[in-house]
């Protein structure tokens, strides 16, 4: 009965997920005769590749988070839903969440990815938290800022130096990305805001399994990653795998590194969600799928972006996850489906590869486009530009443009503001003793502990 009465009504696209990916699917139907509904857990669309400044200090989480029903405000075919969807019951056609389903005619899933812990997600995430979301960078914002501030009470030189430690696992753009940043924060942006503590002192850690930084760019840019990190004073360790990690720090190869702030930066796997489409997946659970971006003999159902595994001969092997690769596929698999709808054939999805680029901090990045290879300060500015074009809003692009201005011009962070209270019980360690250690002890600066370094 309901199937009728939803068969005399106009046919419904269900996009699951408004980030890259499901977005630009939505944009594709604004002129149809279609209802479209948006479901996304969280109410706003996100700016990824910003995330990392997010978290240590450089923007404000509304310079890279764009509400969805505002952004969809003028497609009155499409309806936002907030909620989360358990799993897909292709069968039946419909989307289930905890309490009630959604039937869909067409669905677009674009769920993206979530952290790969390989197994020790239980024990290793609540010491190195990833980077996927406003709220964790916000966490890791909280756990770096309050790392330097106990660090200026702390007496005690062992645990000043785990403080004052930072290690990031993963030497992928992100993991690139986020030791560039706190090596700049430590060494230039706060080098004059504490009384006791030297901030530049702070050691950061990069650890990396395979034997290059940036594994999916060319050999001359990993290079170029590694000497830029190097000389912004980044400890990076290439062939080192992580074997454990705990409140005191992580084990790198066959040596523990005392730290207070792990990022985990080295692993990411398919949303649960594609577990229950019962269709072919890799070993990153990512779904296999046919050329026109559907799943392999269901013309009903298309999974996009960071969550589908297509060869590309072209590109040379499986597409990347990166936000180009959803943004092309988002629009694509749209416009399938309206072919689909007009009983027209569906298109092949063919990838226009714009190239790949990863920052190292100030004035510094590397990016490849085709033949071409840029490195240093023209890459930033190649890389500055492609971000500011990438942000949804307008208001976004003027808000990121005076933050980076500000921080280029006066070596500032906008946004050091601790908010929230941290799992670990540092905020309330200082709240509770900072003050008295500061009056205990004499105002003269404190030293780092060399041989304390050498040992880790
Ligand atoms: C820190 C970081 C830095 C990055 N840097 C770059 C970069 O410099 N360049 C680049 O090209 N790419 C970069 N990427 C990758 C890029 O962000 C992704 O490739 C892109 O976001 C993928 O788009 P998507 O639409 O597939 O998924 P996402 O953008 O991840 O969107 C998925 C959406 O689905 C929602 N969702 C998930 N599961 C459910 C569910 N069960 N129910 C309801 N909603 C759900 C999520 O809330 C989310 O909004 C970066 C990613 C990260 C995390």
């Amino acid at each position: 009965m309901e199937q009728q009465a939803l068969l005399n009504h106009r046919p419904r696209v269900v996009i699951i997920g408004g980030g890259f990916g499901g977005l630009n699917a939505a944009r594709q139907f604004r002129k149809e005769d279609v209802d479209v509904v948006l479901v996304d857990r969280q109410n706003y669309h996100l700016f990824q590749p910003l995330l990392y400044q997010v978290a240590t200090a450089g923007l404000s989480p509304a310079d890279i988070a764009a509400n969805l029903r505002n952004t969809l405000r003028k497609q009155k075919n499409t309806e936002v839903v907030i909620g989360e969807v358990k799993h897909i019951d292709r069968a039946t056609q419909e989307v289930v969440f905890e309490e009630g389903k959604l039937h869909y005619d067409y669905l677009i899933i674009a769920a993206g990815m979530k952290h790969n812990y390989f197994g020790n997600q239980e024990k290793w995430e609540q010491y190195a938290p990833g980077l996927k979301t406003v709220d964790e960078a916000l966490d890791l914002r909280r756990r770096m800022l309050l790392a330097f501030e106990a660090a200026e009470y702390e007496t005690d030189p062992k645990e000043r130096e785990r403080l004052l430690t930072f290690v990031v696992v993963g030497g992928g753009p992100t993991g690139v990305e986020m030791a560039g940043a706190l090596a700049e924060i430590a060494r230039e942006v706060m080098v004059h805001d504490f009384r006791r503590i030297d901030s530049s002192w702070a050691r950061i850690v990069l650890i990396e399994g395979q034997d290059r930084l940036l594994g999916a760019f060319s050999e001359s840019s990993s290079k170029n990653a590694l000497e830029e990190l190097q000389e912004r004073g980044v400890d990076v360790r290439l062939n080192t795998f992580v074997k454990d990690i705990d409140e005191k720090g992580v084990t790198a190869g066959e040596q523990f590194i005392p730290a207070h702030n792990i990022v985990w930066a080295a692993g990411l796997k398919a949303e649960t969600l594609a577990d229950s489409l019962g269709a072919e997946q890799d070993r990153m659970g990512r779904v296999h799928i046919e050329q026109t971006l559907n799943i392999k003999g269901d013309q009903r159902v298309f999974v996009i972006g960071d969550m589908a595994h297509l060869e590309d001969e072209d590109y040379g092997g499986v597409l990347p996850g990166q936000a180009p690769v959803a943004i092309q596929q988002g629009r694509h698999a749209g416009k399938n489906i309206i072919r689909l709808l007009r009983d027209q054939d569906l298109k092949p999805f063919e990838y226009f590869d714009k190239g790949q680029m990863a920052t190292i901090g100030r004035a510094s990045a590397v990016a490849e486009t085709g033949k071409m290879k840029l490195t240093g300060f023209v890459a930033w500015l190649a890389w500055l530009f492609v971000h500011l074009l990438y942000l949804v809003s307008f208001r976004d692009r003027v808000s990121v443009l005076i933050n980076w201005i500000y921080a280029y011009v006066g070596f500032r962070r906008a946004t050091r503001f601790v908010v929230g209270s941290d799992e670990r019980g540092l905020k309330q360690r200082l709240l509770d003793h900072g003050p008295t250690r500061l009056l205990e002890h004499a105002p003269e600066p404190l030293r780092p502990d060399k041989a304390l370094r050498e040992a880790s």
